[in-house]
């Protein structure tokens, strides 16, 4: 214990120096880390420590004696409760710089990998807010009524919104308005406690280019008192909605999404555009939710893939085959995989609605059905991949690494297993040579990067 230089309930001034990558400031007495929520790197504050670990211990801001030059007052009225944003307090500028940084430091830390030049970050040009196309509200009931808004921090309790400053300002009206409807015919919000009444979530998600909109009703059972008339209602209030659809969860868990989709009303999927190409985006498909810097961060992985129009691509987590068909436009052919079968429909459909013919999609793990493309000698000249936050599985890294692909384009949402996965295959005979950040999800800790990986 000796060795601890901090004291619970001790006040201390320190200079803080860096941020995690939850976005807590890290100020260092005798090299032991203190995380201080809120604080910033330059900063020059009071702390008072409130928990000590054993290799650090965790501080609250009491005073800020000297602010960084890149704080600012957070926008957002509800910024501290929600937590759905964590760097509303730091300046655009100051994000993108602390967003470099994450990838820089990672790749060293956990990658061992140094001199890799990651450029500055491409962040939105002109408005970096409301850029959200897509809202997953939990419903709660308050005084008989119904209220629809977030999850307070570390607690179950939902806390009433009636906007969120990264949203797309639509989606809030089209939740306030399913919000009032439900209310207006007696649907009862879900209680987690009782394991009773029938709505839990509303999500809207919105075609920016398109204008389209789809309403998802999340419900514990499959019947809803009134169902007819307030889809009716909901279609006739706002002209934007082209599909209602309802999915079924009637387990106890904090997933969102049950098993069961049905479409209420209006159409199975909406439309949006990236860049020329159309997609059709059903309920249960991942799409990239800041429709505007996708065709940053796409373009930027086409430019990556070095494609000629003489490549065969494979396309692992393909999701509804967005980047698979940004890709080929430029390649000779392209396969993507993904796992969940709803979203490899989708893609098909994208790929027939943009009259894409060399583009096949597959559904199954990326980690199985690689490997057996590879045993039955089909191979691929440039590999792309676009793992969720776990990154890639060892398997699919493995076989990568025996294919033989000239060039891996990897497009992260996670630092850190980007560069635990960059240095597996940097021991299996690959290079990485740049990392190019892209502001994905301003105001928040998320980071996502692409990076160009060749053989060597
Ligand atoms: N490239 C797409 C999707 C990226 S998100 C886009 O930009 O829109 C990651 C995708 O990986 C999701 O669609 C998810 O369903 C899928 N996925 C998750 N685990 C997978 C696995 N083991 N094999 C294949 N796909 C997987």
């Amino acid at each position: 214990m000796t060795d601890i230089p901090v004291q619970k309930n001790e006040f201390y001034d320190v200079t803080v120096q860096d941020l995690t990558h939850d976005g807590a400031g890290v100020a260092k007495i005798d090299g032991f880390p203190i995380f201080i929520q809120n604080a910033l790197p330059d900063e020059e504050v009071k702390v008072k420590v409130i928990k000590v670990k054993k290799g650090y211990a965790f501080g609250r801001l009491e005073e800020i004696k000297k602010p960084s030059a890149h704080r600012v007052d957070a926008p957002c009225p509800i910024y501290k409760q929600c937590g759905g944003c964590q760097l509303q307090h730091l300046s655009y500028e100051g994000q993108l710089i602390a967003k470099r940084k994450q990838v820089q430091d990672v790749l060293e830390r956990i990658g061992h990998l140094k001199d890799i030049p990651v450029h500055p970050v491409l962040g939105m040009d002109h408005n970096p807010w409301r850029y959200r196309n897509k809202a997953q509200v939990p419903i709660g009931e308050r005084e008989g009524g119904l209220i629809a808004g977030f999850y307070q921090q570390r607690s179950h309790e939902i806390i009433d919104m009636k906007e969120c400053l990264i949203q797309q300002e639509i989606n809030d009206t089209v939740v306030q308005t399913v919000r009032e409807i439900c209310e207006k015919h007696g649907v009862r919000a879900y209680n987690e406690k009782t394991h009773k009444g029938t709505l839990r979530h509303v999500m809207a998600r919105y075609g920016l280019v398109t204008g389209e909109v789809m309403v998802v009703l999340i419900t514990r059972t499959p019947d809803i008192p009134n169902r007819k008339a307030i889809v009716e209602e909901i279609a006739a209030a706002l002209p934007e909605v082209k599909s209602v659809v309802q999915n079924v969860n009637p387990k106890k868990t904090n997933v969102i999404f049950g098993d069961e989709t049905r479409v209420l009303w209006g159409n199975e999927y909406i439309y949006d555009f990236i860049g020329d190409i159309k997609f059709a985006i059903s309920a249960r498909s991942f799409y990239q939710v800041n429709p505007e810097q996708t065709k940053v961060l796409y373009e930027k992985a086409l430019e990556y893939a070095g494609l000629t129009g003489e490549e065969s691509v494979i396309d692992a987590y393909c999701g509804i085959g967005t980047i698979s068909l940004f890709l080929a436009k430029k390649a000779r052919k392209v396969f993507g995989v993904e796992i969940v079968p709803e979203a490899i429909e989708d893609a098909k459909r994208n790929a027939e609605l943009n009259e894409i013919n060399n583009a096949e999609f597959a559904v199954g793990e990326a980690e199985v059905v690689i490997p057996k493309w590879y045993k039955q000698g089909n191979t691929a000249d440039v590999l792309v991949v676009d793992p969720p936050r776990k990154g890639c599985d060892e398997a699919l890294l493995q076989t990568i690494i025996e294919m033989k692909p000239k060039r891996v384009v990897y497009v992260s949402c996670n630092p850190a297993t980007l560069a635990r996965d960059l240095r597996v295959l940097e021991e299996g005979g690959y290079k990485t040579v740049e990392v190019q950040p892209v502001d994905m999800f301003p105001h928040t800790v998320h980071c996502e990067a692409v990076a160009r990986i060749e053989r060597i």
